[in-house]
């Protein structure tokens, strides 16, 4: 038996992001080492054709000029840049969004991520219209949650859930 895919969902089925599992484990192993603080970084993929789908493929970890403590972060910019365009001419995968980690609290968004979110939503250089919002609470070395939202240009936010998508009939 295969273990359930990390398939989000909006309700309406006009989102859904999937995490490579590989992601997920890496993303939770850097909340571990992060202990206390918080830490966090980009999150890379594609979308499938009718881009209803994103494919996280990669989470980079947090970028060594990285500042944070018990309740933020200021999530360095040092070699993604580079990462990115590695793996652009890889595999044609591109920036998503947006991890980081609540330590041992809820992975509800403060208000400072949202509008973290909103100005990445409506910063050209970013080249991402619908950035996604991952955020991990709880303890990464035993109960643990994932909270993902996708916000839009024009200001909306829209929460998934873990769930198959709502649209496929055999779902
Ligand atoms: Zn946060």
């Amino acid at each position: 038996m295969t273990e359930a895919p990390f398939d989000y969902w909006t309700q309406d089925g006009r989102f859904g992001v999937r995490i490579d599992r590989r992601a997920v484990e890496s993303i939770v192993a850097d909340c571990a080492r992060s202990g206390r603080r918080e830490t966090g970084g980009i999150i890379v993929g594609r979308y499938t054709d009718d881009r209803r789908l994103a494919l996280v493929l990669s989470a980079s970890s947090p970028p060594p000029d990285s500042r944070a403590g018990g309740f933020w972060l200021l999530r360095g910019v040092r070699g993604l840049q580079s990462w990115l365009d590695g793996l652009w001419k890889k595999d044609g995968t591109h920036y998503l969004g947006e991890w980081h980690f609540h330590p041992f609290a809820s992975p509800t968004p403060s208000c400072q991520d949202v509008r973290q979110m909103k100005r990445i939503a409506t910063t050209e250089s970013y080249q991402c219209e619908e950035p996604i919002l991952l955020i991990v609470g709880g303890d990464p070395r035993g109960a643990w949650h994932i909270h993902i939202e996708v916000h839009t240009r024009k200001g909306e936010r829209h929460q998934l859930t873990r769930r198959p998508d709502p649209k496929d009939p055999l779902g």
